[in-house]
């Protein structure tokens, strides 16, 4: 697989399980597919999408060490959810230890498990490209392919759905960003059916 970016690939590989590995490839080959789409730099797609998962298999211990270390703040859902601390200390360990200063790739990183509201057109691409690289295989991607193909904020909200439905019948809790995520979102789109519904005037004054 032909990357700007070999000096990482053999890091990567010293560093996750081989299936993880070959998941960032995958990913970094599917950003860099829905960047050419949805107008992103291709290029730093490549970069997240490649590095996104590279603290994935360290011990819980050392990550929350390192986030301990960092100031980060976790929300209460982010304590009792340690499958989450990757994404934050991806983003410690791009920007501390490889030296990344990009902004938009760091926050790419940071929040390719939860989103958050106000997510860059960079950061839905690769989180998008994370949940439908070539090796995911639950039972709807087929249909975020698509949409994320199409449009990323309906594959966004679709996904979040989902996942915070799934929470929800688990009675699990709810991770503070992917809830402001998927709120704002669910707030455009009442807006926009509204406006549709006023211009209309279907049901009003008749
Ligand atoms: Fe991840
Ligand atoms: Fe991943």
């Amino acid at each position: 697989m032909k990357t700007s970016y070999p000096q990482y690939v053999k890091l990567l590989e010293e560093r996750l399980t081989p299936k993880r590995f070959r998941h960032s490839l995958n990913v970094m080959e599917r950003a860099v597919e829905l960047a050419k789409i949805h107008g992103a730099d291709p290029q730093k797609a490549e970069l997240a999408g490649l590095i996104h998962d590279i603290e994935k298999n360290s011990p819980p211990k050392i990550l929350l060490q390192s986030l301990q270390k960092s100031g980060i703040l976790l929300s209460d859902a982010d304590w009792v959810s340690p499958q989450l601390w990757h994404a934050p200390c991806g983003y410690l360990y791009a920007r501390d230890r490889l030296g990344i200063a990009d902004g938009d790739v760091l926050n790419a990183i940071r929040y390719h498990t939860t989103g958050r509201a106000g997510m860059s057109l960079l950061e839905k691409v690769v989180y998008l490209a994370d949940l439908t690289s070539a090796d995911r295989d639950f039972s709807d991607v087929k249909e975020v392919r698509r949409l994320a193909d199409r449009d990323l904020d309906a594959a966004l909200f679709y996904s979040l759905q989902f996942i915070i439905g799934d929470l929800v019948r688990q009675g699990k809790p709810l991770q503070p960003d992917s809830l402001a995520c998927y709120n704002e979102i669910a707030l455009a789109r009442a807006k926009a059916e509204e406006q549709r519904i006023m211009k209309g005037g279907s049901c009003y004054g008749k």
